[in-house]
Parts: C-alpha cells; sequence; structure tokens
C-alpha cells in the first residue's frame, strides 16, 4: 500500500482540480468527520493505521502543496493544524498520534491539494522510511 503511494507520487503533478476537489463538491462520496466553512476532514480512503483523516482547506488558493505556502495563507495553515488537533480529541487518539504533511516527489506526495495526514490508534514506528 505504502509503495503504491510512493509509485503514484513519482507521476503526480499539480492539476486545476484534485479528487479532493470533487469530495469537497460532493461528487464522490467521502467519510466527511469534521467540516466548517474553511476545512474539511475525512477518513483516508487507504488508512495506514488504525485511524487515518485527512484535514484540507475547502479552497486551495494555491496551496497545491507546502512548498507554495506564502504569508498570505498563514491564518488557513494555522486552522489546518487547530482542526487537526480538535478532530483527534473527537477521534479520542488520547494516546496521541501523527501530524504528516507529504511534499513533492520525494515526500510522496499523491494529491496535489495541501493535506495533514492524522494517523493514530496503535503504537508508530519512527523513523519514516
Ligand atoms: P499524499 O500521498 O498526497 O500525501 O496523500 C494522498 C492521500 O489521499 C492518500 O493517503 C490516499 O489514500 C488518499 N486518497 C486518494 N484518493 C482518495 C479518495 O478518493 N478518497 C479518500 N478518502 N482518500 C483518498
Amino acid at each position: 500500500m505504502e509503495s503504491d503511494e510512493i509509485d503514484k507520487a513519482q507521476s503526480a503533478q499539480e492539476e486545476p482540480d484534485t479528487i479532493f476537489d470533487k469530495i469537497i463538491r460532493k461528487e464522490i462520496p467521502a467519510n466527511i468527520i469534521y467540516e466548517d466553512d474553511q476545512a474539511l476532514a475525512f477518513r483516508d480512503v487507504n488508512p495506514v493505521a488504525p485511524t487515518h483523516f485527512l484535514v484540507i482547506p475547502k479552497e486551495r488558493k494555491g496551496l497545491t502543496g507546502l512548498r507554495r505556502a506564502v504569508k498570505s495563507h498563514t491564518n488557513i495553515l494555522g486552522h489546518l493544524l487547530l482542526i487537526a488537533s480538535q478532530v483527534a480529541i473527537q477521534e479520542k487518539l488520547d494516546e496521541g498520534y501523527r501530524v504528516i504533511i507529504n511534499d513533492g516527489k520525494h515526500g510522496g506526495q499523491s494529491v496535489y491539494h495541501l493535506h495533514l495526514h492524522v494517523i493514530g490508534g496503535k503504537q508508530l514506528s519512527w523513523p519514516p522510511g
């Protein structure tokens, strides 16, 4: 599963509309666990841990990945982290969890709409490969 994602990341690129835009517009189903006017959290379709959800901005505003972050994104970046924390509480990840942002090919990014992975529900190992 993990190597599939890395394979996908080799050819993934920025595009005007991603699968996440379709989830935001409710054109394709997703297990949405949190939503507000700026952000959406939903379960990852290929979970790598007992709990694995993604937090995304509803409007991408140039944030295809973290590398595109500029000062005007400060508020949304902070908001996404706060939502990650709040949804982790909602998901009862009381023993802890990990927040990950994959960036670009080496980071294993396959969808070019900024997203935070939140994984937990088991003892995670370190370092990642
Ligand atoms: P990345 O590899 O870009 O950091 O993470 C993209 C994540 O999006 C992957 O973990 C992948 O499983 C997830 N994903 C891709 N397509 C879909 C989808 O259609 N629905 C959901 N819920 N997750 C998806």
